[in-house]
């Protein structure tokens, strides 16, 4: 390790624990790789096809027809509180996209963990049902299509979010589900799962345990199908939907995004398929005109290391010296994803990492100024918003002008499912340490 740390300054500085930003030298998105436009159509055609079956069985879909889609917030008053904070003007417009409110299991995760799901027992209906891709899938709430899933399983790895996505989908269709949940995960994702009749075998060890722990048990089982959050390229689409929606969004407020009007996207990142898959579709449709950076916890920075070294899923936080732990339970991953580090790494503007107490202050600032709030993990982009214009060199790059008229959105990938007791903790553990700072 000691010849990265001098080949790569900046790991010494994560060694310490430092908040680091890294700026991509090598960026390139004109790599081709093997998914494409059509893929992102396909995946996104699936779940309008679904919609009719989420409506029926869950309500709060029905308000958007059961596409499972959140809001695309202005928050003026937090880019204000942001100024205070960093003690400096920052240009763009910000917005929060609030996937922390997305429907059935309020993290960003109700994206890639929900439609690999679907996928599955649409694969399932057709292949051993009577359905057809015509029909309308409010059908698979039927006893029948129950009766048919009943006889296979889902097994997932997690740290929370995804067990809880998948675990409330998978229950709901009737699939058998067994989420194993790795030491981070909050007791109340594990309770809630129980209560709807998901298998949940906890372990004392990290997320990279649990997966392999949950894959091995899988791997007995024909009828079993293990949600490899590490490796799914149909875990992955789903979440490039996302991008669709967002192009959608912007049109609708009249925002243009080109050379003259960037879009910068930060993404809080785990193992690296949500914000990759975020990520892949705003490339795949804004190209260089969007920027898009991710967020990680200070001792968590599995896809900065992996990234910037090339080495991908072949080093951990650990080998650094770094313990993996943090109070941004979505992202307490030691070891990213090589296939996500393969397909979006060299198209990623830039990772940077953030220490547990700024989370903390970020996300109890956000609930004070718009009302909105969110976990400690969907508080992880918000410093984005202020390293791109506190950079003299990448500021320069992108341009004054163009700063001047840049859109800015931080991902908050998730909150609305933490129990009341729970959000009022974190906000005021940041009101704390608010006051502590100032
Ligand atoms: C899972 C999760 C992330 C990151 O997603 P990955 O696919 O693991 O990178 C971010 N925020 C929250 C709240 C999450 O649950």
């Amino acid at each position: 390790m000691l010849e990265l740390a001098d080949k790569y300054p900046i790991i010494s500085d994560m060694q310490k624990g430092q908040e680091v930003i890294w700026f991509n030298p090598k960026i390139n998105c004109d790599e081709t790789i093997d998914l494409t436009d059509a893929d992102i159509e396909d995946a996104r055609q699936r779940v309008e096809r679904f919609a009719p079956y989420l409506k029926k069985v869950f309500p709060e879909t029905a308000e958007n027809q059961g596409i499972i889609e959140s809001a695309l917030q202005e928050t003026p008053r937090m880019k204000a509180a942001l100024e205070t904070y960093y003690e400096k003007e920052l240009e763009g417009r910000l917005f929060v996209k609030c996937d922390s409110h997305l429907p059935i299991s309020g993290s960003i995760k109700a994206r890639g963990g929900i439609y690999e799901v679907l996928f599955f027992a649409e694969k399932i209906a057709l292949e051993e049902g009577d359905l057809t891709i015509a029909d309308d899938y409010s059908i698979l709430a039927g006893d029948k299509y129950k009766q048919l899933f009943s006889n296979y399983s889902v097994s997932v790895g997690s740290t929370g979010n995804l067990g809880l996505s998948i675990g409330i989908i998978s229950a709901k269709l009737g699939f058998n589900v067994t989420v194993h949940m790795s030491a981070d995960a909050r007791q109340w994702k594990k309770d809630l799962l129980r209560e709807k009749g998901v298998i949940v075998i906890e372990y004392e060890v990290d997320y990279e345990k649990a997966v392999e722990e949950g894959r091995k048990q899988a791997s007995q089982n024909p009828n079993c199908h293990f949600i490899d959050d590490e490796n799914s390229k149909i875990l992955f689409l789903g979440y490039a939907v996302a991008a669709k929606r967002v192009e959608s969004q912007l049109k609708e407020r009249n925002i243009t995004v080109d050379a003259e009007h960037p879009l910068f996207v930060y993404l809080p990142c785990g193992v690296g398929g949500g914000p990759g898959g975020v990520a892949f579709g705003l490339k795949q449709i804004y190209g260089e005109h969007v920027h898009c950076f991710f967020a990680e916890p200070v001792q968590a920075p599995c896809m900065l290391l992996g990234v910037m070294t090339g080495l991908q899923n072949k080093i951990s936080v650990q080998d650094i010296g770094l313990t993996g732990r943090t109070a941004a339970d979505g992202l307490a991953v030691g070891r990213a994803s090589g296939f996500v580090g393969e397909v979006v790494g060299k198209r990623l503007d830039g990772i940077f990492t953030v220490e547990d107490n700024q989370l903390f202050q970020f996300l109890s600032l956000l609930a004070k100024e718009e009302h909105i709030e969110i976990e400690p993990s969907a508080a992880a982009g918000f410093p984005g918003y202020f390293y791109t214009q506190n950079n003299q060199n990448y500021y320069n790059r992108i341009g004054r002008q163009a700063m001047n008229q840049s859109t800015h959105i931080v991902w908050a990938t998730g909150g609305s499912m933490v129990p009341k007791d729970e959000m009022k903790g974190y906000i005021e553990k940041g009101n704390i340490l608010r006051k502590d700072q100032s």
